[in-house]
């Protein structure tokens, strides 16, 4: 689990996916639904939160598989890649989801079947088990959160969004988008009538026999009612590619070293946004993430360099004055608390801002409106767009 903790830059990422690379991808298809209880006997690359900050960005690791493997040799392990930017641009599309989930939140009540579950007190042995796991390690492996969510809100009956929120404070991968639409997902509200229910065989096998909680879970799931959500506004106008930027702002969710343009002012968030509920380990991976950027730009960047933090608005503003800094270009935060905040941000400086999209998210994300499966079937060609033909037919 130290591994995890440690990618808080590119090369230890990129060590991390090697080694991946070089023992496991080859039976990832395989053996990735099995849990054996950590992540170096796991057959899945433990990458995710690197890949949420784009510490290493899907676009780099793709490059890499296809330099390295034949496209079918990769392939399942690319199309859970593609699972991110599916439930990424998912929640572009529709942005209601996130609203209506922290408005939900606000207003449920917390009471004592919610301490038993996150205290670790339900007597389930398995689900008591991954709380603990959760917290200490700031990690759970997808099926252990499949299973997890479906005693929570099957078994245990407690609201989607209270066990959605938990996650968001414990995991180190915390993302708006795989986070809430795999709890809806769970909950049978992304694709109607459609849930998924654990059940103690299922654990038995994919845990390799540690768990297996008999006559304990729910063997019929409830219908949980959701809104209906209509499609909306998608970011696609946006462009990744402008010349002749003054002043560059860095923020937390996008830290690759690849979108960074030559600009005169470097703008670096300086510590984790502090208006969200997060674990002192999450806090803690962020901040060093930001800390190893931070040093590794300031040796290779000639742009002068400015740290901020998203509190200290008078300091910005009088940043922006002095140096008369028209407009502020950043990378596009995506829908969560981030955007919101830097809307807000900009709102209040009176300063113009620009997002800049990644070329991988504007050839996927306008196929994300619908299911997984119409992405699905673009990934080859949208692979071919992004690299050269060579790599994928190799
Ligand atoms: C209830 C629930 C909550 C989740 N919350 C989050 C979350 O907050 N943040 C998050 O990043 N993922 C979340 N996931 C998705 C998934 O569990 C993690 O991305 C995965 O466990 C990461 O581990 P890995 O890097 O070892 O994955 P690998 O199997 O090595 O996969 C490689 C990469 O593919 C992507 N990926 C793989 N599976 C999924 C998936 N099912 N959904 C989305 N992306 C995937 C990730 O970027 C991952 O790093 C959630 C899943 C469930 C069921």
């Amino acid at each position: 689990m130290q591994l995890i903790k440690k990618i808080t830059t590119y090369s230890n990422a990129e060590n991390l996916l090697d080694k991946f690379l070089a023992d496991k991808v080859k039976r990832y298809g395989q053996m990735r639904n099995f849990d054996f209880g950590n992540i170096e006997k796991n057959f899945v690359s433990g990458l995710s939160p690197a890949i949420n900050k784009r510490i290493i960005s899907e676009h780099q690791i793709a490059s890499k598989l296809l330099q390295n493997f034949k496209y079918t040799d990769v392939e399942k392990f690319i199309e859970q890649l593609c699972w991110r930017t599916y439930w990424k641009g998912y929640l572009e599309h529709y942005s209601q989801i996130w609203d209506s989930y922290v408005k939900d939140l606000e207003a449920l009540e917390r009471d004592v079947d919610l301490a038993a579950a996150i205290n670790a007190k339900t007597g389930i042995k398995c689900f008591d088990h991954w709380v603990e796991e959760l917290i200490e390690t700031g990690h759970l492996h997808n099926h252990s959160r499949m299973w997890f969510a479906s005693i929570w809100v099957f078994t245990l009956e407690l609201p989607w969004q209270l066990g959605a929120s938990f996650f968001m404070e414990n995991l180190l991968d915390a993302d708006c988008a795989s986070n809430t639409l795999s709890w809806r997902w769970v909950s049978g509200l992304h694709t109607k009538g459609k849930n998924y229910l654990a059940s103690p065989s299922n654990i038995k096998k994919f845990t390799g026999q540690r768990f297996e909680p008999i006559g304990q879970l729910a063997t019929e799931a409830k219908p949980i009612t959701t809104d209906d959500y209509s499609g909306s506004y998608i970011h696609s106008e946006k462009v990744n590619k402008v010349k002749d930027i003054q002043c560059y702002m860095i923020h937390e969710n996008d830290l690759s070293h690849e979108q960074i343009p030559n600009c005169e002012f470097l703008l670096i968030q300086k510590y984790n946004f502090g208006m969200i509920e997060r674990s002192a380990i999450v806090k803690k991976f962020i901040d060093d993430a930001l800390k190893n950027l931070q040093v590794e730009i300031k040796k290779g960047s000639p742009a002068k360099i400015v740290f901020f933090t998203f509190d200290e608005r008078k300091k910005l503003k009088a940043f922006i004055e002095k140096n008369k800094i028209s407009k502020i270009y950043s990378s596009y935060p995506t829908v969560g608390p981030i955007e919101k905040e830097l809307e807000d941000l900009f709102t209040v400086l009176t300063v113009k801002h620009e997002y800049l999209l990644s070329a991988w998210d504007q050839l996927f994300w306008p196929y994300t409106s619908k299911g997984y499966f119409k992405l699905r079937t673009k990934i080859p060609a949208i692979l071919n767009t992004l690299f050269t033909k060579k790599e994928l037919d190799a």
